[in-house]
């Protein structure tokens, strides 16, 4: 489980020195859960014992962040990566690194140079050409540690990495790192509130909610959130918004029976505007959950009505549920109905929900939306000088 905190509170054996700022997610502006150990990384853990802890732990990242992390979801935001700005060379990002209670010994974090790598456990030595030592960018406030020349890193959630570059796009993000971190520094100037939580307790469902005119009910039971009133006002930040499993299952489902419906259907009886509109006075009832999908999936079968796969695409939230954009582009066949049904049902589950990588997913791409438009535009402007430049 991750730590509950809502203040700055430093790891045991945090020694940075006065002006260093915390360390904090760029891209969502939150900190970073404290690791309590590497069992989640089964294999590779085993295998750095079994060598009695010799040279490093560590693999390539794509494994990482392609886990599900179901033991411990909160770990997967325990892993950072950082782009490193130094004097002497152009921004970069890192490889993957581990926050733990035992760092840092020192004012300096360490993250691999390699963006493909993660080291989870550093070896002894830590050749310079290998790993990258910096202080953590100040983003609010001109940095003490860049004017004196040293090296500073722009530090994000491994998660918030790959949707950032899911929603924003390479090469664009890469080769315009400096762009971004201008506008990371301007969005969260403007978002100051938001900057450095760890647990949210202000969080404004209504505004972000997937189902919005769903009623649903208090989630009792959370010490972390006070008040008995306003428990779907705090958010787990550390549940991952990366791999959320229930989903790949919803999916599994949908793609196997997509073969037991082959051919079984028949068009509808009635206009299919007529079943569209009958269909959706169901799906936005306030009270909608598993008796309005049961009835809705009575009604087709009852009536043998096979609406077209778009709408049932629209309904599954491919915006945010980016696993089903990814199956419409891939073309293959899916029961969308069983898809939309599977999905509708984990977002009427509301403890499921209260709780799920999903919800806090929504969060992330909310602010990844508005540091993607406000990155845009600085690149436009930039591109507009360009040309200003070359007319003259
Ligand atoms: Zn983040």
């Amino acid at each position: 489980m991750p730590q509950k905190r809502r203040g700055k509170v430093r790891a045991a054996g945090d020694r940075r020195q006065p002006g260093d700022p915390e360390r904090c997610c760029v891209v969502c502006g939150t900190e970073f859960s404290i690791a309590d150990g590497t069992s989640f990384w089964p294999a590779r853990s085993r295998a750095f014992l079994g060598k009695k802890c010799k040279g490093s732990l560590s693999g390539p990242c794509v494994e990482l962040e392609a886990m599900e992390f179901r033991d411990s979801p909160s770990s997967c935001m325990s892993l950072y990566r950082a782009i490193i700005d130094g004097p002497n060379e152009p921004p970069y990002i890192s490889g993957v690194a581990l926050t733990t209670m035992s760092l840092p010994l020192s004012a300096l974090s360490v993250v691999p140079k390699d963006p493909s790598r993660a080291v989870i456990v550093e070896a002894r030595t830590r050749p310079p050409h290998l790993y990258a030592e910096f202080h953590a960018a100040n983003v609010l406030e001109p940095d003490i540690h860049r004017a004196q020349g040293q090296q500073v890193g722009y530090t994000v959630h491994m998660p918030c990495w790959v949707l950032l570059n899911r929603y924003i796009g390479q090469p664009s993000l890469s080769e315009n790192l400096p762009v971004f971190l201008r506008t990371v520094e301007d969005h969260w100037r403007a978002n100051t509130d938001h900057w450095l939580t760890y647990d949210i307790v202000n969080y404004d469902e209504d505004a972000h909610a997937i189902l919005p005119w769903v009623e649903r009910p208090l989630i009792a039971n959370h010490e972390w959130v006070a008040g008995s009133d306003q428990h779907w006002m705090g958010i787990n930040t550390m549940s991952n918004p990366l791999i959320i499993p229930e989903i790949r299952v919803v999916i599994q489902r949908a793609l196997y029976g997509s073969r037991e419906r082959n051919g079984v259907l028949q068009g509808p009886l009635v206009p299919v505007e007529i079943a569209l509109m009958i269909i959706d006075i169901i799906y936005k009832d306030s009270r909608y959950g598993a008796d309005g999908i049961a009835d809705t999936q009575s009604l087709l079968e009852a009536f043998g009505w096979h609406l077209p796969d778009s709408y049932w695409q629209a309904r599954c939230h491919p915006r945010l549920v980016f696993e089903v954009a990814d199956l419409i582009k891939t073309g293959q066949p899916v029961d969308w109905p069983l898809l939309c049904f599977g999905l509708e049902t984990l977002l009427c589950n509301h403890e499921w929900y209260y709780h799920s990588g999903l919800r806090n997913r929504v969060r992330i791409v909310h602010w990844i939306e508005q540091i993607r438009d406000g990155f845009k535009a600085k690149l436009s402007a930039t591109d507009d000088a360009i040309d200003d430049e070359r007319t003259e």
